[in-house]
């Protein structure tokens, strides 16, 4: 059927071309007459914490809903990269895009370990395959994290690009998108011809990254943007609950990316904050800058902004303050007073942490609202035992999973609500899943989930059947993802960062932590004398000199 109805508008001829340039805006005149286009849309996304002891296996990825093709890939994320991707896309005549048989997030969140080579290759087979059958494509969108972590494959992201350009060809275009806590360096795009970055953290605009990402796909395949690009590394390692994007320095790095995008016509800036906990050769910190056939602009920006980032190393890493439970616990008493207050368990990369919940047993801390504490074993018993709310609640929960989890906490109080549990981003949560909410101590409420969970907006208690403002006190598994709803919405007056005395995976002592494929030895801060060396500042010669006419 795809072939009939290419032969039939190869017979319009001449009337099917569109001039070169006339189709940068999105108007329909100039879109009608173009020569039509197919665009794969592919996604494959892991947040990979190699250092848990579990894997992360072809099961995670398999539940109602997932993998996904057709209509419902497109369909998958209203609100996120491909909802942005498929919006613009359909702004054009003649685009048509084909949802290719894809795994959706795992179950587990990022919750587990090394993904096995074994689940990478069945589903990065399975979407090649169905690739291959769908017939010719112009191009492809890649929905990607970054920081995929692959037993036996360095740089997952760059093996799925090269694997689809196997498929489509050298004259295909790919646009991939990423998430800034992607490991990433120049491989990628070896492979592919476009990256798009989400900027912020919290992540705000991975929407527009996959807006951007259509209409920069479409230009290229129309011969309107030639994608050139430039990477630079700075050998920059931070843990994730630093990269706050809302406050100095971080947020001035993110301004500098936005101001060149701003001044220059055609420019993308993409920031890779990098990941620490995924044990990868190229961890840690990349911009890449993407121009429209201009390299010189792009070695430029590149140099730029790596080299801002280079002056700013020390302020990056030691502008937030963490403290330990004992005394985010102590200081969260006083900050009550004040205001509602978010303790953020930053660093337990299992959900099943119970280090914060002891010391608010301890402290007696009150009115408190803990989400979550994740114990899948819990919730198979409570499953089986027909849990409903009213009933009395006596069990152990949380820890155990591995040293960073620390010892089960023996809760004793009444079961307060019952629920199908709720995903990161608002919505409920994958597969058919129990979550239960325990009514103990002087007002506090423990919310128990199967994995590992982080409540983003206050909001989503509502969803489990628990309302926020009865609360003082939240106690949640989050880095940085939390100020979204609880703090830039002025929700809550303050928020006190926590991690346990001891640097288990997760921490901000990186040094800690054991890693065989970072060179964590040629990183800043964690060996003296790292040199990078960029051009400029101070140097314009470089600089391939563009008159600002609107300046
Ligand atoms: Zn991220």
């Amino acid at each position: 059927m795809k072939i009939q109805r290419r032969q039939a508008l190869a017979g319009l001829g001449a009337a099917a071309m569109v001039p070169l340039g006339a189709g940068a805006q999105t108007s329909s005149k100039a879109n009608a007459n173009a020569r039509p286009i197919r665009i794969a849309v592919m996604h494959f996304v892991h947040e990979t914490v190699t250092f848990l002891p579990y894997d992360t296996v072809t099961d995670d990825f398999i539940y109602e809903g997932s993998p996904a093709r057709g209509e419902a890939l497109l369909a998958s994320q209203p609100v996120s990269y491909i909802g942005g991707f498929v919006t613009v896309a359909r702004e054009y005549g003649n685009v048509e895009l084909v949802g290719i048989e894809s795994p959706l997030g795992s179950k587990k969140g990022s919750g587990s370990g090394w993904i096995t080579k074994d689940a990478f290759d069945h589903f990065l087979n399975k979407m090649i395959a169905d690739l291959k059958t769908q017939g010719h494509f112009d191009g492809a969108y890649l929905c990607l994290h970054g920081a995929m972590g692959v037993r036996d494959v360095a740089k997952p992201e760059a093996e799925i690009a090269r694997r689809v350009r196997e498929v489509i060809g050298p004259k295909g275009f790919i646009a991939g998108t990423f998430d800034p806590h992607g490991n990433e360096d120049a491989e990628f795009l070896r492979h592919a011809n476009l990256a798009f970055c989400i900027k912020y953290y919290p992540h705000y605009d991975g929407y527009l990254q996959g807006e951007r990402a259509a209409r920069t796909l479409i230009r290229c395949i129309r011969g309107q943007y030639k994608p050139v690009s430039a990477t630079r590394k700075p050998p920059i390692l931070t843990p994730s609950v630093l990269q706050w994007t809302g406050a100095s320095p971080w947020m001035d790095l993110v301004q500098r990316a936005l101001t060149w995008e701003a001044r220059e016509p055609d420019v993308y800036v993409s920031f890779y904050y990098g990941f620490a906990f995924m044990d990868a050769i190229d961890a840690g910190m990349c911009f890449q800058v993407m121009t429209n056939g201009n390299p010189e602009l792009a070695d430029h920006i590149a140099d730029d902004i790596a080299g801002t980032a280079w002056r700013l190393r020390d302020e990056l890493l030691h502008h937030t303050k963490v403290v330990s439970h004992t005394e985010g616990v102590r200081l969260a008493k006083d900050a009550m007073q004040q205001g509602k207050v978010v303790l953020a368990d930053h660093s337990d990369r299992t959900g099943a942490a119970t280090w914060l919940l002891q010391q608010i047993i301890a402290q007696k801390l009150s009115n408190t609202l803990i989400g979550t504490i994740a114990d899948e074993d819990a919730i198979n018993t409570l499953r089986k035992k027909g849990v409903k709310v009213g009933d009395p609640f006596d069990m152990e929960i949380g820890g155990r999973i591995d040293v960073s989890a620390g010892k089960p906490v023996r809760i004793k109080g009444t079961v307060s609500s019952v629920s199908g549990g709720v995903m990161h981003g608002g919505g409920k949560a994958a597969g058919s899943q129990l979550w239960v909410g325990v009514k103990f101590g002087d007002g506090n409420v423990v919310v128990i989930s199967p994995y590992l969970v982080q409540i983003v907006e206050p909001r989503h208690f509502l969803d489990l059947g628990i309302d926020p403002d009865t609360f003082k006190a939240f106690a949640i598994k989050s880095r940085v993802h939390f100020h979204r709803g609880f703090t830039d919405s002025g929700y809550c007056k303050s928020f006190i960062l926590v991690e346990p005395d001891q640097p288990f995976v997760g921490t901000v002592r990186l040094e800690a932590l054991n890693y065989t494929h970072t060179p964590i030895k040629k990183l800043y801060p964690y060996a003296a004398n790292v040199v990078f060396t960029v051009k400029g500042p101070g140097k314009l010669g470089d600089y391939p000199g563009r008159d600002g006419t609107t300046e």
